[in-house]
């Protein structure tokens, strides 16, 4: 066992219900200090293969579960996760640097809410049936078998839980392989789930580097679905894994999503809006990276927004005086700098940041805004995923919708306007999965969530999640004879 933060946590799998070890092991490491928390084991085909082979004996019992049951033993693994959220949060804090005080009062509760939210939609989960010729046609929704789910660093067990919990509410099995650079809350669900009472291989947990785990995982034939959150090129290896088995995929991928702000905007909700941005340290897929502000109040929007910023707290994650934590890992902040550096070299100029925070060191970067950067420059195209934001103007509402759809990417957007039909008029024209008016980040379980573009393929949330984790069927039924 290994203690991280006061709590015991288990490095091994979990798999068919027991825990497994492997020969091998990698060193995990907090972000805070860049100090070892716990040797993990390292999974590879042997442990995939054995994940999904007691995922495939486990489903025909849970599939065959009845819905109310199946919603009260999701219910209960909420309750677990009330229970043990100050250890979750702490956990999660050490492993991936986010603020302690978000992990406690946001994230942490909503991965109970995960749970709840699907169970209660399970019992609702419904189509009317209709009629054809005099023929009944009833559609349902069938367990689809074995999914793999393989899920980032940034927002570990909330983003895991938004894909395991439909799964099994829709009387699937599941193999999650949790990022390698945070293992450990996972873990501590494996022990929740199994307190909770889930049948034994109904919920596995293989850990592991992508390539190792995540390629055999994504290849192997008795996987029904797979559903991934991460980047574009790791999305592709994904799908090129998937093709030859056709097993239907979920992508849920990066954005490079813009915050426009119009002149007629409540510049203080815009510049709020902006610095938010920073959150979580920039390590947020939705992150609005890209400010574009009309000319006419350009000015005064970027004063405003380096006082703001300027008061931005970062440091240790723990203290709930916090604002901004560090980057995830060592090689994770080289890539940010590198990307800032590449951004100077073509002739952006830094507001403020531009390179790590030398006072605090470690893995601390300053929170950056760029100025100037020159049309298609890397800066204004591709994902940092780091607290680094670029400043554009525009002068009309045209040029700002072909600015804001000017990428590869379509997962979010957000703009800041006092004008209702501005609004309707700019939305219907943006492409991207998720559009805030004047508020950003709040989200609806109930919604379609997913990006457009490169941003990712086919939506979950509500209803589309069960269309994703289910087989529909239509059944049409001849009328009975009298
Ligand atoms: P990543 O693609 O490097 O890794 C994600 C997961 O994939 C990890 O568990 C990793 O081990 C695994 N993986 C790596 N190689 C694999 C392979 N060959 N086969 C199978 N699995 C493999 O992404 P990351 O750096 O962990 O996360 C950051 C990215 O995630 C950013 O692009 C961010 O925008 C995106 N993200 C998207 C959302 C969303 O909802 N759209 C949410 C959070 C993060």
């Amino acid at each position: 066992m290994a203690t991280v933060a006061g709590v015991a946590v288990d490095p091994g799998h979990w798999i068919g219900g027991e825990r497994v070890r492997s020969a091998g092991t990698f060193t995990d490491v907090s972000p805070i200090g860049e100090t070892p928390l716990a040797e993990i084991a390292r999974g590879g085909a042997a442990e995939v293969d054995a994940a999904v082979a007691a995922a495939r004996r486990a489903f025909p019992a849970w599939a065959r579960t009845s819905r109310d049951e199946r919603a009260r033993l999701l219910h209960a693994v909420a309750d677990g996760v009330e229970k043990r959220i100050e250890e979750l949060a702490q956990v999660e804090t050490a492993d991936n640097g986010a603020l302690i005080r978000s992990h406690r009062r946001g994230v942490m509760p909503r991965v109970a809410h995960n749970f709840r939210f699907f169970a209660d939609w399970l019992l609702r989960l419904g189509h009317d049936d209709f009629e054809t010729r005099g023929h009944t046609n009833h559609v349902s929704w069938d367990p689809a078998g074995v999914c793999a789910l393989i899920t980032p660093w940034n927002a570990p067990l909330m983003l895991a839980t938004w894909k395991i919990a439909p799964a099994l509410a829709a009387g699937n099995t599941v193999v999650l392989k949790p990022a390698e650079w945070t293992p450990l809350t996972a873990s501590l669900l494996a022990d929740i789930a199994a307190e909770a009472g889930l049948p034994d291989g109904v919920f596995n947990v293989v850990q592991g580097y992508g390539a190792e785990v995540g390629g055999p995982l994504t290849a192997h034939p008795d996987v029904r679905r797979i559903s991934f959150t991460g980047s574009v090129p790791t999305a592709r290896t994904i799908a090129a894994a998937a093709a030859p088995n056709l097993t239907p995929l979920s992508l849920e991928l990066g954005g490079k999503s813009p915050l426009l702000v119009f002149a007629d905007a409540d510049l203080d909700l815009a510049v709020d809006l902006a610095v938010e941005q920073y959150d979580n340290a920039g390590q947020v897929c939705l992150a609005a990276t890209r400010l574009l502000v009309e000319s006419s109040i350009a000015d005064e929007f970027t004063a405003r927004f380096l006082e703001k910023a300027g008061r931005i707290v970062q440091g240790d994650p723990r203290d709930e005086a916090t604002d901004i934590g560090p980057q995830i890992h060592r090689r994770h902040l080289e890539r940010v700098d590198g990307f800032v550096q590449r951004a100077k070299a073509d002739g952006a100029r830094a507001l403020i940041g531009g390179g790590p925070n030398e006072e605090l060191g470690g893995l601390y970067y300053r929170p950056t805004l760029f100025t100037g950067a020159p049309d298609g420059a890397e800066i204004l195209t591709e994902e940092v995923f780091g607290p680094v934001l670029t400043l554009q103007t525009f002068d009309t509402e045209d040029e700002a919708v072909a600015m804001a759809n000017g990428t590869r990417f379509g997962l979010a957007a957000t703009l800041a306007t006092g004008d209702p039909e501005r609004a309707r008029r700019v939305t219907e024209r943006l492409v991207a999965g998720t559009v805030w008016v004047n508020c950003f980040f709040v989200r609806d379980l109930k919604a379609p969530f997913g990006g457009s573009r490169q941003s990712g393929m086919g939506r979950e949330g509500g209803d589309w999640s069960f269309d994703f984790y289910c087989d529909l069927k239509n059944t049409v039924t001849a009328p009975w004879a009298r």
